[in-house]
């Protein structure tokens, strides 16, 4: 299969076209082959001798690598803007193999606050028995990030961050851990690379829950990481073989149908979300919008995708609202084509003990959505109906 035909140097980023266009593939077909094998065998010794030696790339067993697996690694490598990439079983296997591929025992992991919950119970309940101390910081602190990363491993980042959606200055934060030589790790699941691409921004690994909008139609669970080519080699070579969370070829297939739309998909989420954002901003029985376009922008930010959140007064019973919904489901996980709610007092707020994720700064009374690829009057209809639901 030959490369990509667009080249970063040459041409100017145009994801629609990339997402389009596809090695020529054998037979000359327009869709890759799902390479549905455990093994490929050698045709010599000498073959077989070369691959071994890494001299030649041939895939041997679809635990490290995959045919059509690498179709899809490819084409993220070049929406990001990066030098590489490699896909995982899920968003956190592809969390999980950076941090451990960057930290060992006795390094410390500086964390901004809100990341995706389950990011933050590995760090607190997982790290720790490995030896790797995590502190948190306020992204938005300059001076005490610069503090922070003193003497640092690895700088974990979000933005817009899990569930409230502050935006950081990602081109600041990441001149400031390139300057303490600190390697950078964004969760890109919310922006997309059509909306942020912070490898052109200097963050050296860039990571995916691709069970989002990268696949779009809630089909997959599946994760990315891409960056450095060092980075993503060391990720490749250490930690992805061994951990196993490898990205199946069939997984990797929906993905790349996946993202043949995700520009279009993007562009639809975005035009829905703040339309909805708007008109609930202006609803009686909602106090706040949490949503991106509405706060300060974040410098790397060249869009909004279709999750935000909303906190709704006293006045409204959250469980009423949230059974008198009928085109928004009750849900976890987002950015699929069917729109979803979810309160926070049940997803982050009641649970208790190690899995709790009680420091938060998340409002009691809050409410996310992902807004899906419904007709936006009709979401708005059943958005407000649920709202007039008084307890
Ligand atoms: C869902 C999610 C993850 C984890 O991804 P999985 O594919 O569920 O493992 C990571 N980061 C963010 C922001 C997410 O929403």
């Amino acid at each position: 299969m030959g490369a990509l035909p667009l080249s970063d140097e040459d041409e100017p980023f145009n994801p629609a076209t990339l997402l389009a266009h596809d090695p020529d593939f054998p037979e000359h077909a327009v869709v890759p082959p799902i390479y549905q094998s455990s093994l490929f065998t050698f045709a010599s010794h000498a073959e077989m001798r070369a691959a071994f030696a890494g001299e030649a790339a041939h895939p041997f067993y679809s635990r490290v690598g995959n045919p059509t697996v690498a179709v899809f690694e490819e084409k993220i490598a070049r929406l990001e803007g990066a030098e590489a990439a490699k896909g995982f079983a899920s968003g956190m296997g592809a969390i999980s193999a950076s941090v451990l591929a960057c930290c060992g025992a006795g390094d410390r992991l500086v964390a901004v606050r809100n990341i995706y919950p389950d990011a933050y119970r590995m760090f607190g309940l997982l790290l720790p028995r490995l030896g790797i101390r995590v502190d948190y910081v306020d992204g938005g602190d300059l001076a005490g990030v610069a503090r922070a990363l003193d003497g640092a491993r690895a700088f974990y980042l979000e933005s817009p961050a899990s569930w409230v959606f502050d935006c950081l200055d990602v081109p600041a934060l990441a001149g400031l851990a390139r300057a303490a030589g600190v390697t950078t790790i964004l969760d890109n699941s919310w922006a997309t690379p059509i909306f942020q691409q912070p490898c052109r921004h200097g963050i050296d690994l860039v990571l995916h829950s691709a069970s989002k909008y990268i696949s779009g139609h809630s089909d997959t669970v599946a994760g990315v990481v891409a960056g450095r080519r060092d980075l993503v080699e060391r990720i490749a070579r250490e930690v992805h073989p061994f951990l196993g969370a490898k990205l199946a070829p069939f997984e990797a297939w929906l993905l790349i149908r996946g993202l043949r739309t995700l520009p279009l998909r993007m562009a639809r989420h975005q035009a829905s979300a703040l339309a909805l954002a708007e008109r609930l901003a202006g609803h009686p029985a909602v106090r706040r919008v949490l949503h991106p376009g509405r706060g300060a922008a974040g410098a790397a930010l060249g869009g909004w995708s279709g999750l935000f959140s909303f906190v709704v007064d006293e006045s409204v019973s959250i469980p009423d609202f949230c059974d008198a919904l009928a085109l928004f489901k009750l849900g976890v996980s987002w950015g699929g084509h069917e729109s979803l709610a979810l309160p926070a007092a049940m997803a982050l707020l009641q649970q208790q003990g190690p899995n709790s994720v009680r420091d938060f700064a998340v409002p009691e009374r809050l409410i996310r959505l992902s807004i899906g690829l419904e007709d936006v009057e009709d979401l708005w209809r059943d958005l407000e109906n649920a709202l007039a639901h008084h307890g």
